[in-house]
């Protein structure tokens, strides 16, 4: 009888777990296609407000997943290994900016509604809600239209476009800048949208935009008309001339068709991703900094404090005497071109994606501790995940500096264990000597091929 009550209660309770972790992945797939349930995600006050983009983090993976596999049915080319982990590591310099700022850019849009607000929506209202979401996404059609249309901003957003790819990571390649480049075009709706709402809403349109960078479905029949879909974004990540500075839209496409950005993909052009002037490159710190050289040359070459302003706050393609976005005719027509790629040997990519897989610990260690954590470390912490990723992507791209880069890399990781390991006991995942003879053995190598007694050789294409 004990026997048969015991696994009764354990029936019982893996149902229960169960459950609840269907549960959870239902509410997390609700907030990425934006069905959330306005009564689960409104909140009186906007501390109350969760990270949803963090804890989205498994679903992102889950997508990738079936995204490649799809692609591997449909006999299409899966992601690339140095692209895809350039863009991974993007949404990891993302979220180590937020750590950083720790929602500082909105702090004016909540003192404005606290001090001058017009109107009081009751926050628990799925009225506010809807109004919420329509308003900010409004927001998002100006903010990401001047990202393009403005030279300073464009800088920012085109890491977003550096992908000569188009998959769900692309979803992560975001600017460490990207909630700073539009708060001041938000301010207007703090005057009635309550900031707990702006805040779950701000992430409910970023969770909605991942799965839209997909070239798995083709299109979503009627739902095309309203609403933004992976056929219409495709198009706005085009470098050909005429997907350029279209299709704005975040999460309705309505906005473009009434002020008149809006374009249909055509059914047989072959669109290229990435920028018009690609940087070959897979050093993510690099590919976010990097723009930011040619609006200062831009803005030197310009005569006058006029032209010189005009450099900065117009079109990247504009110069003196042409419209704000530059003319068509005077623009490069990217027709086709080669991705830059360079091809690894096995054990090498295997090699990148272990660290790399050591990074995603490491900031997944610092962001469930770096509230208690001294701000000096969690500091060194951001500039070690971002060394790590510049070295990574380096190795990726087989630079002549490589091979010394990540030696050091390992020796200032091993450096760093032997006096400060006492910060890093207790890591989630495997024991710190599990890590430390990791890079030891990794140094080791890297010595080696400093010596050149091994090599690294690429493989033709
Ligand atoms: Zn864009
Ligand atoms: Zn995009």
């Amino acid at each position: 009888m004990v026997f048969s009550n015991d696994t009764g209660e354990l029936e019982l309770l893996v149902r229960d777990e169960m459950g609840r972790a269907a549960d959870s992945v239902a509410e997390r797939l609700s907030w990425m296609f934006y069905v959330a349930d306005p009564a689960k995600t409104s909140f009186r006050n906007h501390e109350e407000v969760p990270q949803y983009y963090r804890q989205a983090w498994p679903l992102f993976l889950a997508f990738a997943v079936l995204e490649n596999l799809v692609l591997y049915i449909q006999g299409k080319p899966t992601v690339r290994i140095n692209d895809g982990v350039t863009s991974m590591s993007h949404g990891i310099i993302l979220e180590c900016s937020k750590l950083v700022s720790r929602g500082s850019e909105h702090w004016l849009y909540i003192w404005l509604h606290q001090n001058y607000r017009l109107v009081d929506l009751p926050w628990n209202d799925p009225l506010t809600w809807y109004i919420a979401a329509i308003c900010i996404d409004f927001g998002y059609y100006w903010v990401h239209r001047a990202c393009h249309e403005v030279h300073i901003l464009w800088a920012q957003h085109q890491v977003h476009h550096s992908s000569e790819d188009y998959n769900v990571f692309v979803g992560l390649r975001q600017s460490f800048l990207h909630q700073w480049c539009g708060f001041l075009f938000y301010l207007p709706l703090a005057f009635f949208i309550p900031p707990s709402h702006f805040l779950a809403h701000l992430q409910f349109s970023l969770l909605y935009q991942f799965w839209i960078h997909t070239e798995t479905i083709a299109n979503l029949g009627p739902l095309e008309f309203i609403f933004n879909t992976p056929k219409h974004h495709r198009f706005h990540h085009g470098s050909n001339i005429n997907c350029l500075d279209k299709n704005y839209g975040g999460v309705l496409i309505i906005w473009d068709r009434i002020f008149g950005t809006f374009a249909e993909a055509k059914e047989n052009q072959e669109i290229i991703y990435g920028l018009v002037l690609n940087r070959p490159s897979f050093n993510p710190v690099d590919l976010q900094i990097f723009y930011n050289k040619n609006v200062y040359y831009k803005v030197k070459s310009m005569d006058g404090w006029k032209n010189k302003l005009s450099a900065v706050i117009k079109g990247p393609s504009w110069y003196p005497g042409s419209p704000w976005t530059g003319e068509d005719s005077k623009k490069l027509d990217v027709q086709h071109r080669e991705k830059f790629d360079v091809k690894l040997p096995f054990w090498c990519n295997l090699y990148l994606l272990s660290h790399f897989i050591v990074v995603v610990i490491g900031f997944q260690e610092l962001t469930l501790r770096y509230m208690a954590m001294n701000p000096v470390v969690v500091l060194l912490m951001i500039s070690y995940i971002l060394l790590s990723l510049t070295s990574i992507g380096l190795l990726f791209e087989n630079h002549s500096y490589a091979g010394i880069f990540e030696l050091l890399r390992c020796v200032l990781f091993l450096f760093y264990v032997q006096h400060f390991g006492a910060a890093l006991t207790n890591p989630v995942f495997l024991q710190l000597w599990h890590y430390q003879y990791f890079f030891i053995f990794s140094a080791c190598f890297w010595i080696l091929q400093c010596l050149k007694v091994l090599q690294i050789r690429v493989k033709a294409k």
